[in-house]
C-alpha cells in the first residue's frame, strides 16, 4: 500500500454557535475561504468531539486526544500543562503547580489573592526566586513566569508525589495554609513540606524587595508571596512515532504557542515556529504556511500546522476578529495547496474545540472536521462550516481518538488488526 503523508491543520477553538448579531450564522460559516472551499470537492465533513459529546476541552487535553492519547485515562492535571505553557521542559514525575502572586499582610493573611492582577514585575520576581530558591530538600525548584498575576513551579527530584492539597485557599481573609499529605506516604509528605516551604519562603523573599517597596508607594497591593494550587505529576506519553500498531516515522508541528509546542514535543514531534509566527491574531500565516510545505517536501510522515488566533478573538468575544482570522488562514491553506503535491495527501482541517464568541469559553460542542484526500467519497457540501457538517457530512460524528485513527487509515499508516 502506497503510504500518503498527512496534514493537520488545526484553527484553535475554530467551532462556533450561531451567532446572533449574524443572523445566526458563524464566523466559520461567513468567512470567505475560497482556498478552504476548494478542497471540498475531494474532501468528507464530519463533526468531532475532541474528547467526548459534553466535555469542555482545553488545548492540552484536546491535542492530546487529536494525536491519540486518550487525556481521560492519561492526564496529570493542568499543572504540569500551565508550567509547559510557561516554558517549561519537564521530564516524567517532575511535580508541577500553578502559582499566583497574591498579597498577605505581616501575619500572612490573605488581602488579595492575585496582588491587583497586574503584576508587570512578574518577570522579575521570578527570576529573582530562581536565583534564591532553588533548591529544597535536595529537590530542584523552578519558577516559570506567566500571564499577569500567574506562575508555575516545577519540583524536580528523588520521591515526589503530587497528592498534596494547595497552599492557596481560595479566599481571602484567611491564613495562608500550609500544604498537606493527601495520603500517608512518604512521598506525599515529602512534596507537601516542599510546597509549604516553597510558599512561606516566597514571601521571606519577596516582602522586602524594592519593586513591591516601589508598588507600595504607588498604592498597589505588593505581590509578596506565592500560593501554589493544583499539583500534578509528569506522566510519559509515547511518542506518535513509537506508537504500536502505526506507521509515523517521522513528525514535526509548526505552532508559536507554548502549550502547544510543548504537547507536541511530548507527543514526539519535532516543533517549528518560524520568523514572524506569533501566536496571535497578528501572526504571519504565509511564513507558517511556507515553514510546512518544506516539512512535506522533506518527506515528513506526519506535519502539524496549528493557528492561535481563531480561539483569541472568540475568547475576546468578537465574531469579526474570527471571521477574519479563518481568512487569513484561508490564505496559508492556499499557499500550501498550490506547493506541495495533494496527490499523495491527506490533509485535515478542524479545530481543537469549539469557542463560541458567545460564550467567550470552550465549549463541548463538536467541532466540524473536513479531511481532504485523493481517495474519499465527497460530500455535497459547498461551503465549510459547522452546518455543512451537519448537514452533509457522511463522516458522521468522530469521537477522541477516533480522529486520527481514521485519518492514519486513509493515508495507509495502521497495521491490520487481525490475520
Ligand atoms: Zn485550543
Ligand atoms: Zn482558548
Amino acid at each position: 500500500m502506497r503510504k500518503l503523508q498527512i496534514l493537520i491543520v488545526v484553527a484553535d477553538g475554530l467551532g462556533d454557535r450561531p451567532v446572533p448579531q449574524y443572523g445566526g450564522a458563524t464566523p466559520l460559516e461567513l468567512a470567505v475561504k475560497p482556498n478552504i472551499n476548494s478542497l471540498l470537492r475531494n474532501a468528507v465533513l464530519g463533526l468531532w468531539d475532541p474528547i467526548a459529546p459534553g466535555i469542555r476541552p482545553g488545548s492540552d487535553t484536546a491535542h492530546l486526544s487529536l494525536f491519540g492519547e486518550d487525556p481521560l485515562k492519561k492526564y496529570p492535571g493542568r499543572g504540569p500543562f500551565e508550567a509547559i505553557g510557561a516554558g517549561a521542559e519537564l521530564k516524567p514525575g517532575d511535580i508541577a503547580l500553578r502559582g499566583n502572586f497574591a498579597t498577605v499582610d505581616e501575619n500572612m493573611v490573605i488581602l488579595d489573592r492575585r496582588a491587583g492582577r497586574k503584576v508587570p514585575e512578574n518577570k522579575e520576581f521570578v527570576e529573582y526566586l530562581n536565583s534564591n530558591l532553588g533548591e529544597v530538600e535536595g529537590a530542584e525548584v523552578r519558577f516559570y513566569s506567566a500571564t499577569e498575576h500567574r506562575l508555575a513551579v516545577v519540583i524536580r527530584g528523588e520521591g515526589l508525589s503530587p497528592e498534596v492539597t494547595d497552599t492557596d485557599p481560595h479566599e481571602v481573609g484567611v491564613k495562608v495554609p500550609p500544604s498537606r499529605p493527601k495520603v500517608n506516604t512518604p512521598e506525599a509528605e515529602k512534596t507537601a513540606r516542599i510546597v509549604t516551604e516553597i510558599t512561606f519562603r516566597s514571601h521571606q523573599l519577596l516582602k522586602d524587595h524594592p519593586l513591591n517597596k516601589e508598588r507600595v508607594k504607588r498604592g498597589l497591593p505588593p505581590a509578596n508571596i506565592v500560593l501554589l494550587r493544583g499539583a500534578g505529576q509528569m506522566v510519559r506519553y509515547t511518542p506518535i512515532t513509537e506508537r504500536a500498531g502505526i506507521k509515523i516515522e517521522k513528525a514535526a508541528a509548526v505552532s508559536a504557542t507554548a502549550m502547544i509546542k510543548g504537547v507536541c514535543r511530548l507527543l514526539g514531534m519535532e516543533v517549528y515556529t518560524p520568523l514572524g509566527a506569533t501566536g496571535g491574531v497578528d501572526t504571519d500565516v504565509i511564513a507558517k504556511a511556507r515553514r510546512t510545505v518544506e516539512l512535506i517536501k522533506e518527506g515528513y510522515d506526519l506535519v502539524y500546522l496549528h493557528f492561535k488566533g481563531t480561539d483569541a478573538a472568540s475568547h475576546d468575544g468578537n465574531p469579526d476578529l474570527k471571521k477574519s482570522f479563518i481568512e487569513r488562514v484561508d490564505e496559508a491553506i492556499g499557499y500550501i495547496v498550490q506547493n506541495v503535491d495533494t496527490g499523495n495527501l491527506v490533509m485535515v482541517f478542524t479545530g481543537d474545540h469549539t469557542t463560541p464568541v458567545s460564550v467567550r469559553d470552550h465549549t463541548g460542542d463538536p467541532v466540524p472536521v473536513m479531511i481532504a484526500a485523493p481517495n474519499v467519497f465527497s460530500d455535497r457540501a459547498k461551503n465549510f462550516s459547522e452546518r455543512d457538517a451537519r448537514l452533509f457530512g457522511t463522516l458522521g460524528r468522530l469521537r477522541g481518538n477516533d480522529l486520527i485513527r481514521v485519518v492514519l487509515d486513509l493515508a495507509n499508516r495502521v497495521e491490520k488488526f487481525g490475520a
